[in-house]
C-alpha cells in the first residue's frame, strides 16, 4: 500500500492532512498516511506573546486532537498521556466523516488508513523515518523540562514524506507541552517569571520580540521593558516597507518600551547582566532571547546535507519538492511552511496553503506517479510583503500584498484580541471552546 508520512502537525502539516483526506474521499486504491507530531493538538502560536503571561489564554489557544473530529485507524502515544483515544479512533466512531482540519465534512473512505504517532522524527534514511516517541528538546530549555527517560524508537517507512516541522524558539516562546493541562502549567511558570521581574530585556526585534514587548508593557505598564535589536529598523523582514517599520518603532515608544537599535548583546553574565557590543551594561531580571530560531531539520540534515540554503531553510521547487544546491530534485520529499526556502513572508496562512498543495502533490506522486496534477506555489505572491503586527493590543499595523498600509484598523484590532484564534481555527473545523 502506498505510504505518505507527514512530519509536524501544525499549520503546514494539518494543511497537508486536510488535502490528502479530501483527495482520498473517492479513492479506489488503498493509501496509508501517518502524521508524526509531539503535541496532542494544535497551538495557536500566533498568540504566544500573550500566552506566556496568561495561562488561561494559553489553554484556550490549544485545541486537542481529541476534539478535532479527525478519525485515526491507529494512534500511538507517549506513556501516560491523558488522551481519550476512543473519541478519535476510527474503530470507535463508525463511518463518521472527518470535520477537523477541513471546516467541511470529508467523507470516510476505508481505503484511506490514517495513523497518528505522538513523537518526533530523528532521521530520514532510505525511505524510513526514525521516530522517537518523546518530546523535542528545545533551545535554552530550563533543566526541569528536559526529558528524564529515554524515549521508545520506532521506524516508519514511507513512499513520500512532507516535512512541515517548522521552527523552534527558546523556551517559553515555543512551549514544550503536549496537552492543554501541561500548557496551562508551563505558561503559569512563564507568567510567574514575568510578574516577578521588574525589568525584562527582550533580545531581537522580530515579530515575536516586538509583540512580546508590547504585551508585557500593555499588561504591566509599571514594568521596565528593554528591546535590543541589531539593526537600524525593525522588524528585520526584508519584504516589509520602511513606513511599516517606522510605525512599529513609534508604537513601542508610545508604550514606553526602551528600544536600543544597532547593538547586540556581547555577553550575558551569570547574574543576568548583559553587555552590548557598544559597551552598554544592562541589568536584567528576566531576558527573552527572541533572536533565536532554528529550523527543525536535524533529521533531514543527517542524510541530506546539501538541501539547505545558506540561511538554513530547505531548498524546494515551486511544487515543494526538496532539491539539492546543485538543483537535483528529490522527488518524494516535500517541504512546506516556515522551513521552506521560498520568497514569501513566513506566515501560518502560507504554511497551511503550501501544506494543502504539497499534500495534493504527494498523493499524485504515490498513486498516479505523475507530476501532471501537481499544484504550484502562487507565483503572484512571491517577493511580496504582507504582515500584521499588534503592539500592545491597542495598536496595529498591517501591510497587505499590494503594499497598502493600515494603521489601527478596528477589524484588525478586533481579530487580534485573541490573536486570530476565533477567525483562524474555523479554517481547521475547530472551535476554541474546551
Ligand atoms: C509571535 C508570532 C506571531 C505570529 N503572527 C502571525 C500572524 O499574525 N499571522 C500569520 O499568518 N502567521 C504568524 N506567525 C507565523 C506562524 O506562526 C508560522 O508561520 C507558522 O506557525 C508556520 O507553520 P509551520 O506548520 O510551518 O510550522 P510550525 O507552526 O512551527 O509547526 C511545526 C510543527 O512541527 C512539529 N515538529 C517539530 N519538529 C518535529 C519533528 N522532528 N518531528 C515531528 N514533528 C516535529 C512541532 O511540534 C510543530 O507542531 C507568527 C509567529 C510567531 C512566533
Amino acid at each position: 500500500m502506498p505510504r505518505i508520512l507527514i512530519i509536524g502537525g501544525s499549520f503546514g502539516g494539518l494543511g497537508a492532512l486536510k488535502s490528502i483526506i479530501k483527495k482520498a474521499q473517492n479513492l479506489t486504491q488503498q493509501l496509508d498516511v501517518t502524521l508524526v507530531e509531539p503535541k496532542l493538538g494544535i497551538l495557536n502560536i500566533l498568540g504566544i506573546p500573550k500566552a506566556v503571561l496568561d495561562p488561561e489564554f494559553a489553554a484556550e489557544s490549544f485545541v486537542s486532537f481529541e476534539r478535532a473530529n479527525v478519525y485515526w485507524d491507529t494512534i500511538k502515544l507517549q506513556e501516560d498521556m491523558p488522551f481519550d483515544t476512543k473519541k478519535v479512533l476510527r474503530s470507535e466512531n463508525g463511518d463518521k466523516p472527518h470535520i477537523g482540519v477541513a471546516a467541511e465534512e470529508l467523507k470516510y473512505n476505508p481505503n484511506l488508513k490514517l495513523h497518528f504517532v505522538q513523537g518526533h522524527v530523528t532521521e530520514l534514511v532510505n525511505n524510513i523515518a526514525k521516530v522517537k516517541i518523546g518530546k523535542l528538546d528545545k533551545g535554552r530549555l530550563p533543566e526541569r523540562y528536559r526529558p528524564t527517560k529515554s524515549a521508545e524508537e520506532v521506524d516508519i517507512p514511507y513512499d513520500s514524506v512532507i516535512i512541515a516541522s517548522g521552527r523552534t524558539r527558546n523556551w517559553p516562546l515555543d512551549p514544550l507541552s503536549s496537552t492543554v493541562e501541561e500548557l496551562r502549567k508551563e505558561m503559569a511558570d512563564s507568567t510567574a517569571q514575568i510578574k516577578n521581574a521588574k525589568k525584562t530585556v527582550i533580545i531581537g526585534g522580530g515579530a515575536l520580540g516586538i509583540e512580546l514587548a508590547g504585551e508585557i508593557k500593555h499588561q504591566f505598564p509599571e514594568k521596565e521593558v528593554v528591546l535590543v535589536h541589531p539593526h537600524a529598523t525593525l522588524p528585520p523582514e526584508p519584504l516589509i516597507c520602511d513606513r511599516f517599520k517606522q510605525q512599529v518603532l513609534e508604537f513601542l515608544n508610545n508604550l514606553g518600551v526602551e528600544v536600543l537599535l544597532n547593538t547586540r548583546i556581547k555577553t550575558e553574565q551569570a547574574d543576568g547582566v548583559l553587555v552590548t557590543t557598544d559597551g552598554r551594561v544592562i541589568t536584567s531580571d528576566l531576558t527573552f532571547w527572541c533572536n533565536y530560531k532554528k529550523n527543525n531539520v536535524d533529521f533531514l540534515a543527517k542524510n541530506y546535507p546539501n538541501v539547505f540554503a545558506p540561511n538554513g531553510d530547505i531548498l524546494v521547487t515551486h511544487q515543494y519538492e526538496v532539491k539539492t544546491d546543485k538543483g537535483n530534485v528529490i522527488g518524494n520529499v516535500f517541504a512546506v511552511g516556515d522551513l521552506a526556502d521560498l520568497p514569501l513572508v513566513k506566515t501560518a496562512g502560507w504554511a497551511y496553503r503550501e501544506g494543502c498543495q504539497a499534500g495534493n502533490n504527494a498523493v499524485e506522486l504515490v498513486l498516479n506517479k505523475d507530476r501532471g496534477g501537481y499544484e504550484s506555489v502562487d507565483k503572484e505572491y512571491l517577493e511580496k510583503g504582507g504582515m500584521l503586527l499588534v503592539v500592545g493590543m491597542e495598536q496595529s499595523i498591517c501591510e497587505d500584498f499590494l503594499g497598502q498600509i493600515f494603521i489601527n484598523d478596528p477589524e484588525h484590532l478586533k481579530m487580534y484580541e485573541d490573536y486570530r484564534l476565533s477567525s483562524m481555527f474555523p479554517t481547521y473545523g475547530l472551535t476554541k471552546e474546551q
